[in-house]
């Protein structure tokens, strides 16, 4: 296929500092080491040290991203984690989750000044957008096609509508643009995600959970690259 392809492991408000370590241990040796195949994990932020220290010491191929940051810099502004002091840590943060912007009041303003302090602070965004009307701030180079329908449900969004959806978003937003699809894709589903030409790879919540089967989704998307 010779196309980089990204596999995003999402863990919303889930494992504790010892199951996330155990997932770390049971994941990364199986990650095969391919410039083509990126691998991120996004942990809770409680758990990314550990996690980030875990993956450096096992040489594992996975880069740690975040599910948010704050909209601000440092300072006066209690309870956010602001990117310049996140980069120690990650390399990518998910933005505009449809979580986010459901039960915490995100509007696309908020999602834009969050890329502004990921690229400043040399952090990638992944922004989520909901369908292909979804504003893409400037600068955001990498997006995922979450519809909403597909979140947690088990019903995903066919590969063949996901892939125009991409090619839409491609055409509003620049060619250089790299779409992934996330939406209920397990180790069934994934190969024909990822086969689409204008899907350069996933988003996953829940099937992200289990180390076992996560490996397949990984195994699944190597057989492709
Ligand atoms: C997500 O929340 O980003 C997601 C894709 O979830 P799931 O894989 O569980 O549908």
């Amino acid at each position: 296929m010779n196309k980089t392809i990204w596999i995003i492991a999402n863990w919303k408000s889930n494992k504790n500092i010892s199951e996330a370590l155990e997932w770390i241990s049971q994941v990364g040796p199986h990650i095969s080491k391919d410039d083509n195949l990126k691998v991120v994990v996004c942990p809770t932020f409680t758990d990314l040290s550990e996690v980030k220290k875990t993956i450096t010491v096992g040489n594992f191929p996975i880069m740690v991203g975040s599910q948010n940051l704050s909209p601000f810099g440092t300072g006066a502004y209690t309870g956010e984690e602001s990117a310049p002091i996140l980069n120690q840590l990650i390399n990518l943060a998910i933005l505009g989750h449809s979580e986010r912007r459901q039960n915490f009041g995100e509007t696309d303003e908020m999602v834009a000044k969050k890329v502004e302090q990921a690229l400043v602070n040399n952090i990638t965004p992944l922004v989520c957008v909901q369908s292909a009307e979804t504003p893409v701030p400037q600068g955001c180079k990498l997006i995922a096609y979450e519809p909403v329908f597909a979140i947690g449900t088990g019903n995903p969004d066919t590969s063949e509508n996901a892939n125009q959806v991409a090619e839409s978003l491609k055409e509003k937003n620049g060619s250089g643009l790299e779409v992934l699809y996330g939406g209920s894709v397990t180790a069934d589903n994934v190969s024909a995600f990822v086969s689409q030409p204008n899907i350069s790879g996933v988003l996953i919540g829940k099937a992200s959970l289990d180390a076992e089967g996560f490996v397949k989704i990984c195994q699944q998307v190597s057989e492709k690259i």
